[in-house]
């Protein structure tokens, strides 16, 4: 059934209650009203999706609401900011009702479970494209900055990366969906968890962090470029899921764990001292976690692989 705006709006958004005790006023006026706890610094980011672009055509809509604001709440675990407060601009060709309340239902059980409130929002009509703004607190000083790599620390990822990247080609290849390591690898890219947990351990703590949206190598070279440094990973070291592996060759599973983006693991750099106490508090959450090399004086990534320079065949995604 086809719905007008107001219609959707009133039927799917509207009746979201407020469960912050923070928020004044959530949807249906102008504008939310929001307090800022007095004493912690607001962190703010935004990020959009385009059907064709960021998730393919005729994506289940429960999964699209889930993934449109784990991306955003990975920004917030990447900063070491705890959510708070979610706004979403939804743009779709038509007014699906079904669609938008089973996205909804995605957005609202992921939001829940991180102890976030929807508080606002637009929707227009066009290709279909969401943009989903996450709010989050973090003490001053205290964020997880790109900046603050110094050479002798270490490198390390959360969990395994490059299985959202065999997802999609396992759905590229037209390997059998129903596979059971097929359906594990496109899970990790329908439903990423963002490592909210894992960013607040990391606070004061790490050096810096980043989280993996666009690949390792690129991802980490921000983190170099940011902080002025270089450094040396060691490329058997990146970890890697059993389903990849056994999906996919060795070297087509290392392409996709250094370059392939959108797992939204976390990457950071902390001091060897810190280590080991920072792994088991993130073991403690049951988040793995991995060293995989160490920062560097210059500028350069030195990419290992048995002793050897590597040189992976992509490095990783980009828009333009
Ligand atoms: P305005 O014309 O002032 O932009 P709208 O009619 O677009 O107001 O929205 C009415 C209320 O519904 C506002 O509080 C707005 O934040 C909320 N809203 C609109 N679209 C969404 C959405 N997709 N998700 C959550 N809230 C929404
Ligand atoms: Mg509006």
């Amino acid at each position: 059934m086809n719905l007008g705006e107001f219609q959707i709006i009133d039927s799917e958004f509207r009746p979201i209650a407020p469960r912050r005790g923070d928020v004044r006023l959530g949807i249906g006026d102008d504008c939310a009203l929001l307090t800022v706890p007095s004493g912690q610094e607001l962190a703010i980011s935004i990020d959009t999706m385009v059907e064709g672009v960021h998730f393919p055509h005729g994506f289940d809509p429960r999964s699209l609401g889930h993934r449109a604001l784990a991306v955003s709440l990975s920004d917030l675990a990447a900063m070491g900011a705890e959510p708070a407060w979610a706004t979403l601009s939804l743009t779709l060709p038509d007014g699906d009702a079904e669609w938008v309340h089973d996205f909804r239902l995605g957005f609202v059980a992921l939001a829940d479970a991180h102890s976030v409130d929807l508080v606002g929002g637009d929707l227009t009509r066009g290709p279909v494209s969401v943009s989903v703004q996450v709010h989050g607190f973090v003490p001053p000083g205290m964020a997880l900055l790109r900046a603050g790599a110094t050479p002798g620390h270490l490198i390390a990822v959360t969990g395994t990366l490059g299985d959202a990247a065999g997802g999609l080609a396992c759905i590229r290849d037209g390997r059998n969906r129903t596979d059971e390591d097929c359906a594990y690898l496109f899970r990790r890219f329908e439903r990423p968890e963002p490592r909210t947990g894992a960013g607040l351990v990391l606070r004061g703590r790490a050096s810096a962090a980043i989280d993996i949206s666009d690949g390792l190598i690129q991802d980490l070279g921000h983190i170099l470029s940011a902080s002025g440094v270089g450094a040396e990973v060691e490329a058997n070291r990146v970890p890697r899921s059993r389903a990849l592996l056994s999906t996919f060759t060795d070297d087509e599973s290392l392409q996709m764990a250094l370059a392939g983006g959108d797992d939204y693991e976390l990457c950071f750099t902390c001091d060897p001292g810190n280590y080991d106490s920072l792994r088991n508090d993130l073991i403690g959450q049951g988040v793995g976690v991995t060293a995989i090399g160490r920062i560097a004086p210059g500028s350069d990534l030195a990419l290992m692989r048995n002793g050897k320079g590597f040189a992976p065949d992509s490095c990783g995604f980009r828009h333009f």
